[in-house]
């Protein structure tokens, strides 16, 4: 077993799945079952960040085109945004329901990450 390329005198508890490189058991984090180095789990946090959707374009495309479910398209939402879009937004009444969640800030993308004011 190669050692970790941090600290060379220790034993590496396994590869980072981001950049390959070997890490011991104080150098890894494991998320969703794989491990990553510390520098790639900033990076992928940094992603997280700038990959939401974005709050302000979501509210208005639910505005103007909730009833057809255009922002849950948007945010990755597409099996409900399909069900939007047949019912008409529930009647008016589902997008009304989501204008209110978005601009309270409690609408969510497909992901569970809340949209990003920017
Ligand atoms: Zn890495
Ligand atoms: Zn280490």
């Amino acid at each position: 077993m190669l050692n970790c390329y941090v600290h060379s005198d220790r034993e590496s508890v396994g590869a980072c799945v981001g950049c390959g490189k070997f890490i011991c058991q104080e150098c890894c984090t494991e998320v969703n079952g794989k491990v990553y180095c510390k520098s790639c789990i900033q990076n992928k946090l940094n992603e997280q960040e700038e990959g939401g959707k974005d709050w302000l374009l979501a509210l208005l495309l639910s505005i103007f085109l909730g009833g057809l479910g255009i922002h849950r398209f948007y945010v990755g939402k597409i099996g409900t945004g399909i069900l939007q879009l047949i019912t008409f937004g529930g009647c008016g009444i589902w997008a009304l329901i989501d204008i209110i969640l978005i601009a309270t800030g409690k609408f969510t993308d497909s992901n569970g990450n809340l949209l990003q004011k920017r």
